[in-house]
């Protein structure tokens, strides 16, 4: 039986194509590939992350083309970059604007989603606004929930 090399499903791939196409982009194997992580992976990973998960599978991948894959997916709007207070960027794919909330227990960031009027502004006090990021942190409510079992088992 030959060895298959490849992992994604030919029609995703397929899709993300068209994904790209219709926003005028230029499709590549690398960028359908990013992309169709990005959309089945919402946990808002970092570039490290993408690239540990994907190069067992691309073995010509290498971090640098990870990065400028995600810079270019950026500029298009297709993906933001997140900067949070651990300062490490971590990407997410836009499909509806929507706020964070970052757990400074287990780290994990949750989506967030706030009315979405706050996101449609370019301009306050004169100033031009590029960007939008809404940012909570606190504790999420899996970790209330393991130290709320904690507390009551005494
Ligand atoms: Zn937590
Ligand atoms: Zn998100």
């Amino acid at each position: 039986m030959e060895k298959r090399r490849y992992i994604l499903p030919k029609d995703s791939l397929e899709k993300e194509r068209m994904y790209m196409l219709e926003r005028g982009l230029r499709p590549s194997y690398r960028r359908a590939v990013v992309l169709h992580y990005m959309r089945g992976n919402r946990s808002h990973p970092t570039v490290d992350d993408i690239y540990t998960d994907l190069r067992d599978k691309l073995p010509s991948l290498s971090r640098t083309t990870v990065y400028n894959v995600l810079s270019f997916f950026v500029s298009h709007g297709v993906l933001k970059e997140l900067i949070t207070d651990e300062g490490k960027a971590r990407y997410d794919f836009v499909e509806k604007p929507h706020a964070h909330f970052r757990c400074l227990e287990c780290g994990k960031i949750y989506d967030i989603f706030v009315d979405e009027k706050l996101f449609d502004v370019n301009e306050i006090d004169g100033h031009q606004i590029t960007d939008i990021q809404i940012y909570f942190t606190g504790v999420c409510k899996e970790c209330l929930a393991k130290k709320q079992k904690k507390a009551g088992n005494g």
